[in-house]
Order: C-alpha cells, then structure tokens, then sequence
C-alpha cells in the first residue's frame, strides 16, 4: 500500500502516520525528519539543505526528489510506506509518479478553529519537552510538568496569529497538489476534527473500501 499524506500543520499527520505504519507494517518517511537526521549527522547532504531547513525554506525539488527517490528504492519500501512531507511542489508530486504508482493519497482535513485551538493550546515543558494541552491533555498543575516539575511554556510561533498565516500559506501551497491528486482519482478525503484516537480507527475503515487490511 503505497500511500502519500497531506494535511496542514497542525491537523496531526505525523500522529496518523506513525500510528498508521504500525498498523499496517509499512514504514513512516518524513523528509522533515530524513533531512534533520542528516544535519545531526553532518553527512554531504545534511551540509547541502542545513541553511534551508534552519530558515523553514523548501529545500529545491531536485534535492528533495532524488532524496525521496533513493529512500523509497530500499527494501523496506516494496510493500508499501506512507509518505508524510512530499510532495510539497507540483514538481515533487509529477517526479513522484515517474517512479512509483501511488495508492492513494489521503488528504486530513479540519477547520482552521480546530487547528487554531489545537495548536495554540499547546504547551511544552521548558526543561523536559514533554507537550501538554491545556484543554486536551492537561497537566495536573497548571503551567507545571507532570514528569519533571519544570515551567511550561508556549512556543513563540504557536500563537493564534502565527498559526493562521502559516494555514494560509498552506492552502495556497497546497491546491494545485490537491487539484492533482483529484483529478487523477487518488485523492480521499479524512475529517480529522476529532483527535487521533477516533480518527486512526477511521482511516483503517476507509481504506478496508478499497481493498487495504491492516497486517497481522
Ligand atoms: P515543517 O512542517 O515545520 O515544515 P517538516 O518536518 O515537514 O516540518 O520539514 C522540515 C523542513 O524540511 C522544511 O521546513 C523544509 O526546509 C524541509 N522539507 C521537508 N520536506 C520537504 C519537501 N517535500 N520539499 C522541500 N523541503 C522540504
Ligand atoms: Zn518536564
């Protein structure tokens, strides 16, 4: 099962993955975390996309591709893997298809309000890093860390403002790979108002209709 994941920052993508790949007993490939694994590893191409991915710039299309390109020809991609980052450019996708067929793309999508109040009731552990919510998970004393006792804060750019810019630059990073996907009949849609224990669930059923069971 050879499948792409799309959704705004926010809506918990990287939370369906991975529950998903074990689920399904296919590999998470976050290019996000393939390329801070390169910079933490200082390698050739950590040193190339470093600047980029220090100032949140796409890294260009033909470094991401051939990134994406070499990683998905190993072993254990040949059942299947759930991409989570790409495509991010009309480019990345149309590469995408000149090397694989893809499945399906499933596309998460909430309300910007959703995202706004998930996001910006988020706050992480100024010593530990653990992540609480003030609304969702809770810590048992506000503003202190369950785990470690040290102060809570919330990231700089997790304010509602913030929040709301990057949806937009999303969206509109976002349509033509949408529209793409549309046409070519893989796109499905996953309400992901609800958080990840109901959505997961419903990710299995949805593709239970196109002949996708989850691995023993
Ligand atoms: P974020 O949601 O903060 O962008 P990611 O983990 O998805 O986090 O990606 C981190 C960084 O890696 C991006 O800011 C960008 O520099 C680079 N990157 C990841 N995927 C891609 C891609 N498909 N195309 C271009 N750059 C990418
Ligand atoms: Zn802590």
């Amino acid at each position: 099962m050879k499948l792409v994941f799309i959704g705004p920052p926010g809506v918990g993508k990287g939370t369906y993955a991975s529950a998903l790949s074990k689920i399904y007993k296919i590999p998470h490939i976050s290019t996000g975390e393939i390329f801070r694994d390169e910079i933490k590893r200082e390698t050739k191409l950590g040193k190339k996309i470093r600047s980029y991915v220090e100032k949140g710039e796409l890294v260009p299309d033909e470094i991401v591709i051939e990134t994406v390109k070499k990683r998905l020809s190993e072993d254990d991609c040949k059942n299947g893997f759930i991409l989570d980052g790409y495509p991010r450019t009309l480019q990345q996708a149309k590469a995408l298809d000149e090397f694989i067929i893809l499945d399906r793309v499933l596309n998460f999508v909430a309300p910007d309000e959703v995202i706004i109040e998930r996001i910006s009731g988020r706050r992480i552990c100024s010593q530990c890093g653990a992540i609480y919510h003030v609304k969702f998970k809770p810590p048992k004393v506000p503003g202190i860390c369950d785990i470690c006792g040290g102060r809570l804060i919330q990231r700089k750019d997790d304010t509602p403002e913030v929040i709301k810019r990057r949806l937009d630059v999303y969206k509109k990073q976002f349509a033509p790979i949408i529209e793409y996907y549309k046409e070519k009949g893989l796109l499905l849609e996953v309400d992901a108002r609800e958080l990840a224990d109901k959505v997961i669930p419903r990710v299995v059923d949805l593709l239970k209709n196109y002949g996708f069971y989850p691995k023993e």
